[in-house]
Formats: structure tokens, sequence, C-alpha cells
């Protein structure tokens, strides 16, 4: 079968949820016996998403083979269950760095290099070699940002040359648009659509598929109108209503009878697809009713997509154990400024995590919330900034180190609990040079870690840091109870746990990133069990 190319832009604005649609298509085709990839482009100029800050696009999703990606890599791993690389991420930085060097070292010798054809051959190039390495059936490219957007165009314009190129069976236009309801009337709005419509088509692409993200379905009128102004047949226009879970979103689009449009543009034939344990899964989400509280301690939290591996890490778990997770957010910048008590947190919740991050804001905050959750005895998982924040509350408040801290934070702490890693000193770019990906993690037998982990030797988790607990220390944490059940070549404490705690761990990786809607980690399960099995006794 030649490979089939589905395009997904974005109309009207940004946030429809584009990203899970693209995982929603990609886990119908996978189920229907297809083999697929998804793969994003972002349009913005950093290489990576590496160096923006988490206010500005949420989490940095890293990958298997250490990319720093957008979180819309998230979806797609989670609703397709697969792992994908970092060239699944392709930007305007990546594109443009590839093209420049390719001139320096005399590639397009004699010739004036432009966007088209030079960038654009360099994007088509990108997308399907992603595509080919990955010896998949199809690929599922959605294309960041909003039809319209100026850094956009030359992604607009190398899908329009691949439709030309790879023909009308091989490509596919999916369009999502919002469609607002009026307040006052209740009315479904189709004219911003119309315009993001008319906008493609300037451009050279007329959508085979429009998926209208609106309160509600789609009313007849409104459908009639999408039809007629966007020049789509109606049996290809399909409603992406509010629902109540994202994981509802492929269910939702199989109902409409997507895959028999998608089969007969691109011509190949589906197996009928089996989504029982998706459903079921679906199912316990919207149906557990006991409930859980999580307390999340972070300084990111004003903006929930900052955390959005972990969130979706704890709802897995959450099904699988069928509790209603309750997440409790606690800003370090309100409990460091006095606006929110920290003995007040441990009443408040049935446990606990403390988030990753970066620099000095909301760290005292973050060490009084864990001095309480510690002395409390409730179950606390504690990711990367996570664990180290830990590691200095307890060099503070149990060793009596006092003004122990990170070199992050401080310098010239004269405890240094957490320090730069060795192959991190000679560290001067600061894009892509973290301590990135997937690495074998040996467990310590006879610890929690090892427990949850189903007695497993080594375990691969994915990295994102510079810093780690201080070796020097490590054989006077163990000596008070705070001991290392996980190790690595290059890092000594990848996890720690307090000695006889009902879940007292923090983990050097980020298990976030490889739970699955049907696998969840076994880190988070290990958490809600701990604060489930708390609650009873
Ligand atoms: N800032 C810490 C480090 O670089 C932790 C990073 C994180 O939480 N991802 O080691």
């Amino acid at each position: 079968m030649a490979l089939k190319l589905i395009f997904v832009t974005g109309g009207v604005l940004s946030g429809l949820g584009k990203g899970v649609v693209t995982a929603s298509l990609g886990l119908l085709l996978k189920a229907s016996g297809l083999s697929v990839t998804a793969i994003k482009i972002d349009p913005y100029v950093n290489v990576d998403a590496g160096t923006m800050n988490p206010y500005m696009h949420g989490e940095v999703f890293v990958t298997e083979d250490g990319g720093e990606t957008d979180l819309d890599l998230g979806h797609y791993e989670r609703f397709l269950n697969i792992n994908l690389s970092k060239k699944n991420n392709i930007t305007t930085g990546k594109v443009y760095s590839t093209v420049i060097r390719k001139e320096r070292k005399g590639e397009y010798l004699g010739q004036t290099v432009q966007i088209i054809p030079h960038v654009t051959d360099e994007i088509k190039k990108e997308i399907l070699d992603v595509a080919r390495e990955q010896e998949t059936d199809v690929a599922i490219v959605e294309i960041g940002g909003t039809v319209g957007d100026i850094e956009g165009l030359p992604f607009l314009e190398a899908a329009r040359q691949l439709r030309l190129e790879l023909g009308e069976t091989n490509t596919l236009f999916t369009h999502v648009v919002l469609v607002p309801k009026l307040t006052t009337t209740g009315e479904l709005k189709t004219k911003p659509a119309q315009h993001s419509i008319q906008e493609l088509r300037r451009i050279g692409i007329q959508p085979d598929i429009l998926i209208a993200r609106s309160p509600t379905h789609l009313s007849a009128e409104a459908r009639k109108k999408l039809s007629l102004f966007g020049n789509v047949p109606e049996r290809a226009i399909f409603s992406d209503p509010d629902v109540e879970t994202v994981y509802e979103v492929p269910l939702v689009l199989h109902k409409q009878r997507i895959l028999d449009v998608i089969s007969d543009k691109l011509r190949i034939k589906l197996n009928k697809p089996d989504l029982t344990a998706w459903k079921e899964f679906v199912e316990r989400v919207k149906t557990a009713s006991e409930p859980v509280r999580i307390g999340m301690i972070g300084k990111y939290t004003k903006l929930r997509d900052s955390y959005l591996s972990i969130i979706e890490a704890l709802k897995h778990a959450s099904a699988k154990l069928n509790l209603k997770p309750i997440l409790k957010w606690f800003e370090a910048t309100d409990i460091e400024q006095g606006r929110i008590d920290p003995k007040e947190i441990p009443e408040d919740i049935d446990c606990a995590v403390v988030l990753p991050g970066f620099g000095k804001r909301g760290l005292m905050g973050k060490i009084k919330a864990v001095k309480e959750l510690r002395e409390s005895g409730k179950p606390v998982l504690g990711i990367c900034f996570g664990l180290q924040v830990m590691v200095v509350e307890f060099a503070r408040n149990v060793l009596g180190y006092k003004d122990a801290n990170s070199t992050e934070i401080d310098p010239n702490t004269p405890y240094p609990v957490v320090d730069l890693m060795e192959i991190q000193r000679n560290v001067k770019v600061l894009g892509g040079t973290m301590r990135l990906g997937a690495r074998p993690i040996k467990l310590v037998p006879g610890t929690l870690a090892h427990k949850i982990y189903g007695g497993a030797e080594i375990i691969f988790e994915r990295h994102r840091h510079r810093y780690q607990v201080n070796p020097d220390y490590i054989d006077e944490f163990q000596d008070h109870g705070f001991v290392v059940s996980g190790t690595s070549d290059d890092c000594m404490a990848e996890i720690m746990e307090l000695k006889d705690s009902k879940f007292y761990l923090g983990t050097q990786a980020h298990p976030e990133f490889k739970s699955r809607p049907l696998s969840p980690s076994p880190v988070f399960e290990g958490l809600l069990v701990a604060a489930s099995r708390n609650r009873e006794g």
C-alpha cells in the first residue's frame, strides 16, 4: 500500500483540541488494522520546545530518544500506544537550521535559496522521512497554529504540494474549526468556520473533512451551511462536541462513521475496529465514584497544561483502580508568601505529587509543604525537581543541615545536597543539552520501588534534568532512613524512598511520560493504591 498522509489543520483559533483529534484518528485507524504514526508541526522558530517556559507552551513532552517536544506528542503516544521519536516533531527552527546548514555546505551551489522550493522541499522530506523510517501505512500530520498565521504558510504550502505529488487518494485534508454557540439565542454560528475554510482554499487546499468543535453536536442547519460554504459534502462533516474526557473523542467520531469517509477517500480497506478495551476505560473514567484527593504542589499551577502528562497519568491509574481523582492545586508561591498555610495541606488531601520544575521561585513554599507532608505520613510522590525538594527538606529538617540546598537555587550553599551532574559541568549551550530521554534504572531488591515495578530488575524511564542528589551525601541520607531504591550508571540516586513509609518516594525520572490509558505507570498506581489504603486504614 502506498503511504497515506492525513493532514490536520486548525481554523478560527488555537486550543481547539486538534492534537486530540489527530490522536483520535490515529487510534481509530490503528484499531482498524493499519500501522500509524503521527507528526506534529510547530511553526515557531524555536528548534524545539525545550527552551520555552511552560506558561508559554505547556508541558515539554520528552520522547524515548530524548526529544523535548510539543505536548501533542503526548496525546499521540497515549492514544496510539506507541513510542514516537524526536523526529515526529518538526519546527520552523529545525527546518531552517537544516536548510541553512546545507547552504553553507554548498549543497545548493549556484542557486538562490528560497522558501519555495528549498524550505518546502525540506519540510516534505522531513515528513516523508519520518513516515518511511517508521514504516507506517498512514502518517497523520498535524499543522500547529491556525490557518492564516504567517509562520504556518510554508508548511501548508508543502502540504498542498504533497497532494499534487502523491495524489488525491494518498492525501487527505482534515480541517478542525470552531463553531461557537451564541448564549443569547443558542444558535451555532458557522461564519468564522466559513472564513477559515476560505482562507485554506485561497492557499490552494480544499478540505476533505471538516470537524466542528462546538459545545454541542451540529444542528442540521449548521451542517448544511458548512457544507454549502465549505464545499464539503455533509457526510464528511463531523461534530466534536464538549465531552467529559478527551478519551471519548475517538468514540464520538467513530459513532459518526468517520472511518467510512476516510476509507472511501483514501481507497483503503479497514477492518472493523475493536474498541472494547478503550470503551471500558472511558466508562471507568466517567463512572468511578470513590474520590481520591490528590495535592498538586507546583509553581506553574495557573496553566494546567504545564503538567499535562502527570494529570493524564493520574487519570490512567485512577481508572484502573476505579477511583475518581480530585486534583487540589497548591501554588508554591502562595505557600511561600503565606496565602496558603502549609500545615493545612495534609488534611485536605489523601496523597500528593511534588511537581517538576526549574529555578528559585516557589522553592521555599515547596519545602514547607513537603515538611508537613512527610511528617503527616500521607503518601507523597516527588518527580524530578520534586525528588530534589524532598532531599533538600530532609537535609534541613532531619539531618539538621540549615541552608542545605540545590546548587541550581543557591550556588553558594554550605550543604549542596543536590548538585550539577558531572557530565553537565562543561555544558555551555542550553538547548537540548539536559540529561534527556529513556535510561536504564536498576532497582534495589526489597524496596518499595522494586515492588511497585512488579519486581523488575531494570526499568526504563525518561529523564529531563541537569542536577541530581549529590553522591557525597547519599550515605548520610541512607543512615537516616531515606534510602536509594533505584540507581543508574551515571546517577546514583535515581529513586529514593523513606524506609517503612506507606509511600514517600521521589524519582529523578519522569514516569508520567510512559503512562498509557490501558497500562498506567506503576509509580502513579502505587501512589494511589497507598492513598486509598491510607483512607481505609
Ligand atoms: N531543575 C531540575 C534539574 O535540572 C529539575 C528538572 C525537572 O524537574 N524536570 O535537575
